[in-house]
């Protein structure tokens, strides 16, 4: 008899996920197969529940287009104990529990080579396009994109596979600048204030975060935010010029909006760095001149490096990073989870736990 294994499966795009029974996969090669003990629930889970990406002016970026086949297991931010290998996977122990680097390409192409596999064109990645951590058991393709927990907790780790690299990677492309001066962080979700806390793990100045919901702002000043401004407040760009001290240098966007992309790019001082990150989706016009004459970045920012994830766990294990507030809550309530983080109901991170 095969054995199974319970997975929380998209099986038509922006319906309830549904619990089936799959076949428990026999690792093969390289492949390293892990018992899930914690699974991230991501914002851009329900970008993949719904099928893809709204680029504004009715343009629609889809996941099938670029190969996703339903059903489907969601889960990119994934920790667990290994349980079996296949003959050529080595530097991995069965019993011990690992983290997963799911932004896996396709190894070949001078991108992946150069280091860079999150920015592949034809990856797969593990609960985008591959079989995520929603699930009893995971496959992951090799043991390089396992990173030892040595003894932290799954859950707290598992959010650090997609928030917290995607955050760090963020931090980096602003080099020295966060150190020096104040950084502005556009949005206090998940990421925002997993940003606060890597920021100051790096040695940054500090955050200055703007958000429209005042427990959300609250939040990010208990994660040790230097200031937080009202975004629905009529003078916000005045407020973040002044908390900054004067117009700030780099402008990290977590929510990319058409408003917040805007916002972003208009406070910025001459030679300053806005890095996106929010799928939240839509278009902006922008004065293409002021780019040139302000001498202006702006900078897409699409996770991170498995380098990078590697740095950052050994920021997290040097206990340089304060974890942010995460709710542990049973795998059999995905659905749920997915839901009250669409109705924007979440504070931190859901972390789903196999009962
Ligand atoms: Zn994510
Ligand atoms: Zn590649």
């Amino acid at each position: 008899m095969t054995k199974t294994m319970r997975c929380y499966c998209i099986n038509h795009y922006n319906e309830p996920l549904v619990e089936m029974k799959m076949a428990l996969p026999k690792p093969k090669a390289e492949e390293v197969l892990i018992k899930v003990q914690a699974a991230g629930v991501c914002h851009s889970d329900l970008h993949i529940w719904e099928g893809g990406y709204d680029l504004g002016g009715g343009e629609f970026l889809s996941l099938k287009a670029r190969g996703a086949t339903l059903p489907h297991t969601l889960g990119h931010e994934t920790a667990g104990v290994v349980v079996s290998m296949g003959p050529n996977a080595t530097g991995v122990e069965v019993g011990e529990s690992y983290l997963v680097y799911p932004w896996i390409g396709c190894g070949n192409c001078s991108t992946c080579i150069s280091g860079n596999e999150n920015l592949c064109t034809s990856g797969r990645p593990l609960g985008v396009l591959e079989p995520g951590g929603y699930a009893e058991y995971m496959l992951v393709p090799k043991p390089k994109y396992l990173l030892a927990l040595n003894g932290l907790d799954p859950a707290i780790a598992a959010p650090f596979a997609c928030s917290g690299l995607t955050t760090y990677s963020a931090l980096k492309k602003l080099g020295n600048d966060i150190a020096t001066h104040f950084t502005v962080i556009v949005g206090a979700g998940g990421l925002g204030l997993m940003c606060v806390s890597i920021l100051r793990a790096m040695g940054g100045k500090g955050a200055i975060v703007v958000d429209i919901d005042k427990k959300k702002r609250d939040a990010a000043l208990a994660a040790g935010a230097h200031a937080a401004i009202d975004g629905n407040a009529d003078n916000v760009a005045e407020l973040l010029i002044q908390a900054a001290e004067g117009a700030p240098r780099s402008v990290i966007d977590f929510v990319g909006s058409p408003e917040t992309t805007k916002l972003g790019f208009n406070i910025l001082v001459k030679g300053g760095k806005l890095v996106v990150v929010g799928l939240y989706g839509g278009s902006v016009s922008l004065p293409i001149a002021l780019i040139p004459v302000r001498g202006v970045s702006i900078i897409g920012n699409l996770v991170g490096n498995l380098e990078e994830l590697t740095e950052l766990m050994e920021l997290v294990h040097s206990g340089k990073v304060p974890f942010i507030p995460i709710t542990k809550q049973a795998l059999s309530e995905a659905n749920d989870v997915l839901t009250r983080l669409k109705e924007g109901r979440v504070i931190g991170r859901t972390i789903l736990i196999p009962e």
